[in-house]
């Protein structure tokens, strides 16, 4: 058996593919696994390759072994030109954002977008000098009728953060492309392997790395990914700035991709078992999850989606403040906390109203967002149902 990682992995399933994207034995004494590789400094071998920059590694910021590795196995997975890591998630969307942007510039984005990516474009990118429209996340081929002579790039973003909204990328890439605008999308929730951006017509795609990459809550990363045409953009921006992901966030992450099929199946499986007992449930007034047939945006995730991931959303029925907060206090397996992907369920309340400018929030009781991760079933349900009954206690 050859050391060296299959060279056509064209002809490889995914799941084959994850496993040796990324990572070369034969480079490495026979060790499984890319090693840590932590430095500022590399050494030249002469005169001339110092002076013509003829090294594989230049200095820290610009790259080492073990980026290169996550780069080149999501570069594969994600079907881009090239990919960049940065040390978050939000810091990947800035850094996409930013290489196709300029002064003077107007930018389109989705009213459901992560919600600190507005803040970014209503301050950072207001103050240099983009403007920016959030638009209605169901507008498909409308966002037409949006563009301006100066609009040179659309976010995406699906499903939308919080209310789950699906956009139809296609469509919007299509009108984009006609009037030669860039589109990006945040990908964090499907991952490349359950939408693959870059064949749906977006150009920079961005993951949160923070969320199924690690898997485990322990660890903050961004993955930025371009196609032909934007790839030399993209990574000139990241240069210029050196937001560098650390060496250990980046190791994890490698070993997280390893098993990120096996573990997005199982929270995306789990998900839609809970999304359907909540249907049946008295004090639930409504489930937003794609993958659902009942959805509005369901139709669109059945045609470009291939399974759905771990986090879903359900609008109750009106109630007291107070009766949300019992409810959620007294639950003993669902954590109360920002972000999510790792193997741990979490619930977070939310409200869209005070920031969505496109579209009025207004879905008629309290929100609750779901990650649901790898526990017992039976055991979150009973969980759910005792904190229903201090909900209900409480109304
Ligand atoms: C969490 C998240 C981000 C940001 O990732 P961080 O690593 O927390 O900065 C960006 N987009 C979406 C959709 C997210 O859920």
């Amino acid at each position: 058996m050859s050391i060296t990682p299959p060279r056509d992995r064209s002809r490889l399933g995914t799941r084959t593919r994850l496993v040796h994207a990324g990572r070369d034995p034969s480079q490495q004494h026979g060790f499984v696994n890319t090693p840590i590789y932590r430095g500022s400094t590399v050494l030249y071998e002469s005169y001339d390759a110092l002076k013509n920059r003829r090294a594989d590694y230049t200095y820290g910021t610009t790259g080492t072994p073990t980026v290169r590795a996550l780069e080149s196995a999501w570069t594969e997975l994600a079907g881009a030109a090239g990919t960049v890591l940065t040390p978050s998630g939000l810091a990947a969307v800035t850094v996409g954002l930013l290489s196709c942007l300029k002064a003077g510039d107007h930018l389109l984005v989705s009213d459901s977008a992560y919600r600190p990516t507005r803040i970014f474009c209503d301050g950072f990118l207001a103050r240099f000098g983009v403007e920016t429209t959030y638009y209605d996340p169901t507008v498909g081929a409308g966002i037409a009728g949006l563009m301006r002579d100066n609009t040179t790039a659309v976010l995406t973003e699906a499903p939308g953060s919080q209310s789950f909204e699906m956009q139809d990328i296609p469509a919007i890439a299509e009108a984009a492309h006609a009037r030669g605008a860039c589109v990006l999308m945040d990908n964090t929730w499907a991952t490349p392997l359950l939408f693959p951006p870059h064949e749906r017509g977006v150009d920079i795609a961005i993951e949160a790395g923070t969320k199924y990459l690690s898997g485990g809550s322990d660890l903050l990363l961004g993955l930025t990914s371009a196609n032909a045409r934007y790839w030399p953009a993209l990574r000139r921006t990241f240069d210029q700035f050196a937001i560098c992901a650390g060496a250990e966030d980046v190791f994890l992450a490698l070993r997280g991709l390893r098993t990120l099929p096996l573990r997005l199946r199982e929270h995306g499986e789990q998900a839609l078992r809970l999304a359907r007992w909540f249907q049946g449930r008295p004090e639930v007034a409504r489930v937003l999850h794609p993958a659902l047939p009942e959805d509005p945006g369901h139709a669109i995730w059945a045609r470009d989606f291939l399974g759905s991931s771990g986090l879903f959303s359900i609008i109750l029925k009106p109630c007291p403040e107070a009766a949300v907060a019992a409810m959620l206090d007294g639950l003993e397996l669902f954590g109360m906390g920002f972000s999510w992907g790792g193997f741990e369920s979490l619930v977070i309340p939310f409200d869209c109203a005070p920031y969505r400018t496109a579209n009025p929030w207004a879905p008629g009781g309290p929100g609750l967002r779901f990650q649901v991760g790898l526990e017992d079933m039976e055991d979150l349900t009973r969980d759910l149902e005792a904190g229903f009954a201090r909900l209900r206690a409480a109304s």
